[in-house]
Formats: C-alpha cells, sequence, structure tokens
C-alpha cells in the first residue's frame, strides 16, 4: 500500500475553544480522519470507531495486525447501548463506581459495530474517559470514538507530547498536545461478558478496588492463555520494547546492589531503571529513575517514557529492578514483562554466578 505523508495539524488543548478548529476537527473524525489527544490513561489515536475505514487507517498508522481490537471510546454512559449488550448485572456497578476513568469493559457488540474495530470478534471493548480534552474531542463529534495507544506498533505507548510527535507526523490529521497525561499506563480491561468479571490487563483500576465495589472476588487473567492463545487479542503481540536488550532483575536491595556494581563494572553505560531507593546508592551506570517505591502511581507514570528514553540515550542493554507485583505494581510489572520478553534474573539464584 502506497503511504502518503499527511499535512499533521498541530494544536494545544485551548485551540479546541476557537470554533473553526472545532470545526476542523470534527469535519476530520466524522470524515475518516484520524486525531490523536491526550487521555487520562496514555495518548489515543482516535478514529470514527463505525467507519471500517477509519479503523483501517488507524491500523496502517500504528502498523498494528489488524486482528487486534481497538477500544471504543464514548463520551457517556447513555451511548454504549446503541453499541453493546449489557447483560450483567455488575456492569452498571462498575460503570457507576470507575467511569468516567481509566477502566474498559469488553461486551458482546451489537451489529452498528463494524468487524473492523473489534478485529472479527463479537465482542466490543467500552472506555469513557475523563481527561478533559478527550471528553471534549468525544463531545464535540458525538460518535463513538476508536481510539487505541497512539505508539507504532510494538513499541511503548505514548505519555508525553513529544512522543506522538515523534511517531506520529505527517500520519495522522490532528495532533492535540495535552501535555504529559494524568496516569502513564493504558487501562483496565475487563471481560464483562460472564458472570464474574475478568480482568485481561491489569491497570490503574486494580481488582482490589475492583472487589471492593461489587462485594466479591472477581477473576485477574492477564497472565493467562486459552489453548496457548491469549485471551485478549492484543496480548500476544511483542509490546512496549526498547531497541536495548531489557532484563528484569529481582532481589533483595543487597544483592541488587551487588549485581548492579557488577554490570556497571562490565558495561558503564548500562541502564538501570528503577526506584530511587536503590539508584541513590549506585554510581555509574546510565539512570532511568522512576522515583520512589513508596508512590507506585508515580513510578507508573515514569514507566513509557522511560524505556523511549533508552532509545534516546542508544542504551544497548539495561536491567528494570523489580517492584512488587501488587496493586498498580501488578499493571507495571504486566508491561515491563512484556518489554523485557519475560527475561527475568532472580538473584538469589543468581547472585552467586555471573552475569
Ligand atoms: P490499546 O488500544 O493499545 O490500549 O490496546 C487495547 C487492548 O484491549 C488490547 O490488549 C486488546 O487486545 C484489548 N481488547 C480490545 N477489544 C477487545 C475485545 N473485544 N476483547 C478482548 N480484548 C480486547
Ligand atoms: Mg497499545
Amino acid at each position: 500500500m502506497m503511504i502518503t505523508m499527511l499535512n499533521t495539524l498541530k494544536i494545544t488543548a485551548q485551540d479546541l475553544n476557537k470554533p473553526e478548529i472545532a470545526e476542523k476537527l470534527k469535519a476530520t473524525l466524522l470524515s475518516g480522519g484520524l486525531v490523536i489527544f491526550p487521555t487520562e490513561t496514555v495518548y489515543g489515536i482516535g478514529g470514527h470507531a463505525l467507519d471500517p475505514l477509519a479503523a483501517a487507517a488507524i491500523y496502517a498508522a500504528k502498523g498494528r495486525p489488524s486482528d487486534n481490537p481497538l477500544i471504543v471510546h464514548v463520551a457517556c454512559f447513555d451511548q454504549i447501548d446503541a453499541l453493546a449488550y449489557r447483560e450483567q448485572a455488575y456492569i452498571d456497578a462498575l460503570a457507576q463506581a470507575f467511569w468516567p476513568g481509566p477502566m474498559t469493559l469488553v461486551l458482546r457488540k451489537k451489529a452498528s459495530v463494524p468487524q473492523g474495530t473489534t478485529g472479527g470478534l463479537s465482542t466490543v471493548a467500552i472506555r469513557i474517559p475523563s481527561h478533559p480534552v478527550a471528553q471534549a474531542v468525544l463531545s464535540l463529534v458525538d460518535v463513538p470514538i476508536a481510539a487505541p495507544s497512539a505508539n507504532l506498533s510494538g513499541k511503548p505507548s505514548s505519555t508525553s507530547f513529544s512522543h506522538v510527535e515523534n511517531d506520529f507526523t505527517g500520519k495522522v490529521d490532528v495532533l492535540i498536545d495535552g501535555g504529559d497525561v494524568p496516569i502513564g499506563l493504558e487501562s483496565t480491561v475487563i471481560d464483562a461478558t460472564g458472570p464474574i468479571p475478568v480482568i485481561l490487563r491489569p491497570g490503574a483500576i486494580t481488582q482490589e478496588m475492583i472487589e471492593a465495589v461489587l462485594h466479591e472476588p472477581i477473576l485477574d487473567h492477564s497472565e493467562s492463555l486459552v489453548d496457548g492463545a491469549p485471551k485478549s487479542p492484543g496480548m500476544k503481540y511483542k509490546h512496549y520494547a526498547p531497541q536495548a536488550r531489557l532484563e528484569i532483575v529481582s532481589g533483595s536491595d543487597e544483592d541488587l546492589l551487588i549485581f548492579l556494581r557488577q554490570a556497571i563494572a562490565i558495561d558503564p553505560k548500562v541502564g538501570i531503571l528503577g526506584p530511587h531507593e536503590v539508584l541513590d546508592q549506585l554510581e555509574g551506570g546510565t539512570h532511568l529513575d522512576l522515583g520512589s517505591r513508596a508512590h507506585l502511581d508515580d513510578m507508573a507514570h515514569q514507566l513509557f517514557g522511560a524505556l523511549r528514553a533508552l532509545d534516546d540515550q542508544q542504551i544497548t542493554h539495561a536491567y528494570f529492578i523489580a517492584i512488587p507485583d501488587q496493586g498498580v505494581g501488578k499493571a507495571i510489572m504486566n508491561r515491563i514483562l512484556k518489554a523485557a520478553n519475560h527475561q527475568v534474573i532472580t538473584l538469589e539464584e543468581t547472585s552467586k554466578g555471573t552475569l
């Protein structure tokens, strides 16, 4: 397919208040064009969700396989019934508790949603974002907008405007600069088609938060496979990967420091991503400080930017210091395990060996 370079219009969130810009944005989306906008999770690359050609354009711009379904964004709850069946009683309770916000529900789709948007599935993933710019775009066009994360397929999601500028200038019609996004990890995806909700992708809305609302246990299948295939199609692809060889290293602070000092002695440029409680005790190496492990939300916020910084600084080998797999830590570890292609070094076993 011929890829034509587009003349990308770059605007700020404030520009949306100008009638001529608002009109242009609306016309772009309603005619099948693509607009990148900030959401509270990550930047999204948006197109008309009910227009199969717009969905095809999103896949082409991202270089994304077309069996990987798109999340459909709507401005308010009333828009959902036109798109999907609300079959389970808990759906309304979850919506009440977490929408607008970083939660995506997978529901059985109605005929209005083209298979091109859902990667051929009979279900559709729906989210109501809370970010004021995302809300402004959705209210302006008054149609559902399919908006996967705005990154080239396989690369870290975009959490600041420079990321989308680098990846998509010339490939989409409009870029909206909304500064840094507040959360920095993609939404929690929940399969809401069966009697018990099932987490397909962990995110800022944690299992504990959902169980506290529903007063009953739910399931987390984010790491599980069905007959060798992931339940959520996006999970089978290489994700978030930097160019560097990335390994996760797990152990006590004492063992970590011994291991990382050896690693720095071998490669003084080696990348080290982790909490500053550990980094502060190390000299040398290329530090990518994710903040304090007492503030996992902050670490989540820094994660994708740090993975991109590895590429910018042409780091060829890096270690990520593992954090506890709890709360938002679960979502962080889910992303980093993919970025590292599941390469984990557990120090109890290896610290006395070689690197
Ligand atoms: P992204 O839009 O890049 O944040 O990724 C969307 C995620 O939602 C991917 O992991 C998809 O596999 C998942 N997803 C979207 N639609 C569905 C669906 N109908 N069923 C299961 N997972 C879905
Ligand atoms: Mg994505």
